[in-house]
């Protein structure tokens, strides 16, 4: 298949993880479109540093059950968790099978431990990092079949729907021209909501696509309130933050205000080593009581054994040397960032949203696997598992009906005058969000930051170039997520509020339902 179709049996938004494991599974049942708003290795995965998928030893696996279930903080499907960790040994000897490869020792693979969690329950990749790799063996799977076609920078800016039923996307192509593919299903695999944020350590694809697109459409987004924040990213002005793994704290690393003080201890008795969302909570109030204009803190290693940090933490220390900073001798200034978007479009454990013909998988998706907080490298496995099990599921759609729609071509401009002053509309949401919807929310801030955004509303609503569609994306991802987390009064996993600071499990041990301007919890 060259160039774009009009007609094709399924279409996949999304070349990460979730969206290749997907296609690779639907390739036996017809031609699969697969198309990616930028270049294939340009997805988050790309972009990870050192990172880790989940998978337990066989005796383990009722921990890492466990586990997630306990970072979800009740909210986890117990049985999306069980699925996720059942399937989990098959994808990831496929992966293996397709030229991943996972640290070993000898022929055994090495599982090691993360976070505060009761086992060892990670893979990591040689030499590079494990999302990169993952995406690199699934990459090369999917050039062995035939039935793919993998078209970069085509953009998909919305779902073509005749009878309830998910019929076709519209896009913009990478010509610049509109154009209508039809299908028998679409799978939305198009990453998080990251970029709704101000500090964010996403890529800049994760600007929401899929979760405005399917909302617009009329599907149900779910629990996408939990936005999982990362404590410490690398703050440099204009440099993306970079993560700085909580490896570095479990090894020894301080946290010091710009005073120069530790001040973990005054927040948690576990000081530094406390979980992540007490730690950038304390960070946030550090910053705040600053009130330094720029604000951030540190993190401090210089006091550790300099070769082991050098041996330990090579893509560290290489990264914060490119930004002059020699960890092992000077202090690193940081800041929280946006990380996981744990809810996203609500799906089935077969991937099925609520309207016909349209599945969603990978952190689009909102299973109900990671509840109301993610246990940490979770999320790859979850692209696989549940990107594998869409694809199946699609499959059976092929019996539908479908209907080609006539192509439609108009001058499209990408960067005509309708986008002059976007970034600066883009930098306005993003501010208010890390502002009044970020990691500590208040109702009048969340009140605030649901005033602003509709204020802004006239200027997102009639997009045509790709940067306007990620506004509108952006624009309404940020409203679903201030409105539900306005809606949650209580304080859950990754979702705090100070004027509700406990739970309450009698209202809010549900998940958030979102459709047109109501929320519920079911
Ligand atoms: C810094 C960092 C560290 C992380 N560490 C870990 C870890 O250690 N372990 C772990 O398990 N997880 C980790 N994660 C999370 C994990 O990497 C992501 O959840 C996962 O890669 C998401 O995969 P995905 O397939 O859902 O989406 P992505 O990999 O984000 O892919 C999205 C795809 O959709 C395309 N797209 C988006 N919008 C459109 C559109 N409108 N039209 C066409 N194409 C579109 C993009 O071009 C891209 O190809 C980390 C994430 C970050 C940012």
């Amino acid at each position: 298949m060259k160039g774009l179709p009009a007609e094709t049996d399924f279409i996949v938004i999304g070349a990460g993880v979730a969206g290749l494991r997907a296609a690779i599974e639907l390739a036996d049942a017809g031609p699969v479109l697969v198309l990616a708003k930028k270049e294939v290795m340009n997805s988050s995965a790309q972009s990870l540093p050192g990172e880790t998928a989940a998978l337990s030893d066989e005796e383990e696996v009722i921990l890492h059950l466990q586990d997630t279930l306990i970072a979800g903080d009740g909210l986890c499907l117990p049985q999306a968790v069980k699925t996720l960790v059942d399937d989990a040994p098959e994808r990831i000897e496929e992966v293996i099978a397709w030229g991943n490869q996972f640290d070993r020792n000898k022929t055994k693979l090495t599982f090691e431990t993360e976070a505060l969690y009761s086992h060892s329950h990670v893979l990591r990749a040689p030499g590079s990092t494990a999302g990169a790799a993952i995406l690199r063996a699934l990459h090369a799977k999917l050039q062995t079949r035939k039935n793919i076609s993998l078209l970069e920078f085509e953009f998909c800016t919305g779902l073509v729907a005749e009878n309830q039923r998910v019929t076709g996307v519209s896009l913009i192509s990478e010509k610049g021209l509109p154009e209508e593919v039809s299908c028998s299903a679409v799978l939305l695999a198009t990453g998080g909501v990251g970029q709704i944020y101000r500090n964010t350590t996403n890529a800049e694809t994760a600007t929401g696509d899929g979760v405005a697109t399917a909302f617009r459409a009329g599907a149900e987004v779910g629990d996408i309130e939990f936005i999982q924040f990362h404590p410490t990213t690398l703050y440099m002005k204009k440099a993306p933050r970079f993560l700085l793994s909580e490896g570095l704290r479990r090894e020894g690393a301080y946290l010091r205000n710009i005073e120069m003080d530790r001040f973990m201890g005054k927040y948690h008795p576990l000081a530094e080593q406390a979980p992540e969302d007490v730690v950038a909570r304390a960070i946030m109030h550090e910053m705040e009581i600053s009130r330094a204009k720029d604000p951030f803190v540190y993190l401090d290693l210089t006091h550790l054994n300099a070769t082991r940090v050098q041996k330990r933490f090579p893509r560290i220390y290489a990264t914060c040397m490119k930004q002059n900073i020699d960890i092992t001798e000077d202090v690193i200034p940081v800041r929280p960032a946006a990380q996981f978007s744990v809810g996203g479009v609500r799906t089935d454990l077969e991937g099925r949203t609520s309207l016909a013909g349209l599945y969603a998988a990978g952190e689009t998706a909102s299973t109900g696997v990671h509840g109301a907080n993610r246990f940490a490298s979770n999320s790859l496995l979850e692209g696989l598992v549940y990107g594998a099990r869409a694809g199946r599921a699609m499959r059976a759609e092929l019996k539908q009906t479908r209907k080609v729609p006539s192509k439609e071509k108009k001058a499209a401009s990408q960067n005509g005058p309708v986008d002059a002053g976007i970034e600066e509309l883009i930098g306005q949401i993003q501010d208010i969000m890390w502002k009044d919807a970020g990691i500590v929310r208040t109702r009048s801030g969340m009140l605030e930051a649901v005033k602003v955004l509709e204020g802004l509303a006239p200027r997102v609503t009639h997009p045509r170039t790709r940067r306007s569609h990620e506004a509108a994306n952006l624009h309404l991802a940020g409203l679903l997520v201030a409105r539900s987390a306005l809606a949650r009064e209580e304080s859950r996993g990754a979702h705090y509020r100070t004027d509700y600071p406990g739970h309450d499990d009698k209202k809010y041990l549900k998940h958030s339902v979102i459709k047109g301007e109501s929320v519920r919890f079911v």
